[in-house]
């Protein structure tokens, strides 16, 4: 975890992080701790540049388009940030994606598999894959289902991908702790031991289930319109 720099009075950067260390369960106290990635999606680069001021250095968005309008400037300028895509990938964007990110989050379907494993060979980039699980089983959501995800993994695994991996978004309206439990219980089936689970309503029950990624936005930058 970065170290917050200091300041008088605690930051929502403080806070959060602050938050994530209490809720780490005591058996995980000796690892490195969740990352925090700050999710700076519809905010302007100088929101971002604030929290590189003190010390933040993962972030993430979910478009294409606007990380490109926003970050190739303050990756110049900040060599070590790490940038992750966490939206939808649509496989027109995964040139674009492939050189701008550096960690992908959103893996979900075949079709994107071999376009993002062609086009990183093309540029010569391995970036680290999270496969998207749809743990609530909602139609209209993104991700594998629970009972695909060993045969994609598999699948990924075959074409060569680096999947290190899983992330879920819980269905807005329940309890997002079964489904953090359950993406948990699949990656370790599976052998994988990164979890990318928890946002501003729930890093705290993601972190005590586990997570090593929580995606953190509205609690750092305030609301979105
Ligand atoms: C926007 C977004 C987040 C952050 O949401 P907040 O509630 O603002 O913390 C996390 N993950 C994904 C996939 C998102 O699109």
């Amino acid at each position: 975890m970065p170290q917050a720099a200091q300041s008088s009075s605690p930051t929502p950067l403080d806070d959060v992080l602050a938050r994530i260390k209490a809720a780490i369960p005591p058996e995980r106290l000796d690892d490195r701790g969740p990352q925090l990635l700050a999710v700076s999606k519809t905010k302007p680069a100088e929101a971002v540049q604030a929290l590189l001021d003190q010390g933040q250095r993962h972030f993430a968005e979910n478009r294409v388009q606007e990380a490109q309008a926003k970050f190739p400037a303050l990756q110049q300028a900040y060599p070590d940030l790490v940038l992750h895509l966490i939206g939808p990938l649509q496989t027109n964007k995964v040139k674009e994606a492939v050189a701008l990110f550096d960690a992908i989050h959103s893996l979900d379907r075949e079709k994107l598999a071999r376009a993002l494993k062609s086009e990183m060979d093309k540029q010569g980039r391995d970036l680290p894959c999270f496969i998207q699980v749809n743990t609530g089983e909602e139609p209209q959501k993104a991700g594998i289902a629970p009972a695909q995800t060993a045969e994609f993994i598999g699948l990924c695994r075959t074409l060569g991908l680096n999947i290190v991996g899983l992330m879920c978004i819980p269905p807005f309206d329940e309890d997002p702790a079964p489904h953090f439990a359950l993406l948990r219980v699949l990656a370790e089936r599976n052998g994988l031991d990164q979890l990318s689970m928890g946002m501003s309503s729930d890093f705290e029950t993601a972190v005590q289930l586990g997570a090593t990624h929580v995606r953190v936005g509205s609690a750092l930058f305030g609301a979105r319109d």
